[in-house]
């Protein structure tokens, strides 16, 4: 260097170091600073309260190190992509360990400091939010968006969402999905007969009845006003009338009083229609509504039939991949 000549700017003298610290240490987030090796340089102190380490835990180590494996190549990619000069600001979420084992979500916002002389990248500011309670939130959320109010059973948008999964898996292997539909026997007299609210809770205890007769990964869900769905994967026709049974028997043996229902021995029952759809190579029925369609007419035979029994339509040959909508 040139005596008198000025000195090359640190990026960090351009930070006000006594500011800096002061943001940072009294900051609820975690800042981290990394060169391009890449590797921690400085971590702020709320990585105690954050993840259970102190900064000095986190000097000198790589980012990778800091999080989970499935999320290594996430944070590579966001890496490779500051180092670039002029690269953008980019936001990540990630799940870091904490001390203790367990794994925080983190929301990273980083971008690269450049180095003001060369205008190349030099180091990285990363500022970490805990986003635990937020995606536990989300979570609530979704779930409460899936569930039934009532029965706490899953509701026709988690069905619809969860057939048309199941299909297109069904599809892709060339395998076969059951399903199941049934409806109270006389519901509408129930609740002439004994009140709306005892007809919510006759609802209930037969929604149990039905998951509780079922595999615990079947999904149960209430289709309609009093009608109940049931997706069996993996499931030939077979079988599935005998879940069905099982089912139909699980609500009979309940003996909750229907006065109304005298040929379902005048206790509440159910009448269920069961379909099953095969993929095969060649078929052009539309799915997964077919299958809907199939098991409703069958539950439409089972009630012209006498009611508190179980009818099946004939297997569908199927396409093997989904139908355009
Ligand atoms: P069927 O044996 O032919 O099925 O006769 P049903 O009386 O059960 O059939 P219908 O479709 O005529 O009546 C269905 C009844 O279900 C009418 C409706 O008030 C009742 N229902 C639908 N959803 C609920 C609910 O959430 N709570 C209560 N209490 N009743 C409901
Ligand atoms: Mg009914
Ligand atoms: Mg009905």
């Amino acid at each position: 260097m040139v005596p008198g000549a000025s000195h090359p700017k640190d990026p960090m003298t351009d930070y006000d170091e006594q500011s800096f610290k002061f943001l940072t240490e009294n900051s609820a987030d975690m800042i981290f600073r990394c060169d391009f090796t890449p590797k921690f340089t400085y971590v702020s102190p709320s990585s105690l309260r954050l993840l259970g380490k102190a900064p000095e835990e986190f000097v000198g180590l790589h980012p990778s190190s800091a999080v989970f494996a499935e999320d290594i190549v996430i944070v590579r990619k966001h890496i490779e992509a500051l180092s670039k000069p002029g690269a953008e600001p980019s936001n990540v979420a990630v799940r870091f360990f904490h001390k203790n084992g367990s794994l925080v979500w983190m929301e990273v916002s980083a971008r690269t400091i450049e180095d003001p002389e060369t205008g190349q990248p030099k180091e990285m500011i990363l500022v970490a939010r805990d986003l635990t309670e937020r995606k536990k939130l989300e979570d609530q959320l979704l779930a409460m968006a899936m569930t039934d109010g009532l029965t706490g059973l899953a509701n026709r948008r988690a069905f619809d969402a969860e057939l048309e999964r199941q299909w297109t898996q069904v599809a892709s292997e060339c395998s076969q999905v059951s399903l199941v539909l049934l409806d109270i026997d006389h519901f509408k007299k129930f609740n002439d007969e004994y009140g709306h609210l005892a007809g919510d809770d006759c609802l209930r205890v037969v929604g149990a009845a039905v998951k509780s007769a079922v595999r615990a990964a079947d999904v149960v869900a209430r289709y309609g006003g009093e009608e109940i769905a049931i997706i069996l994967s993996s499931t030939d026709p077979s079988q599935a009338i005998i879940v069905a049974e099982a089912v139909r028997k699980a609500v009979e043996s309940l003996n909750i009083p229907h006065a109304g229902n005298p040929e379902g021995g005048s206790k509440v029952t159910i009448s269920l229609g069961v379909a099953t759809a095969l993929a095969r190579a060649g078929g052009a029925i539309r799915m997964p509504e077919s299958l809907v369609l199939s098991a409703d007419k069958a539950l439409y035979m089972a009630k012209s039939e006498g009611r508190n029994c179980v009818r099946k339509v004939m297997m569908m040959a199927a396409p093997s991949k989904p139908t355009e909508a």
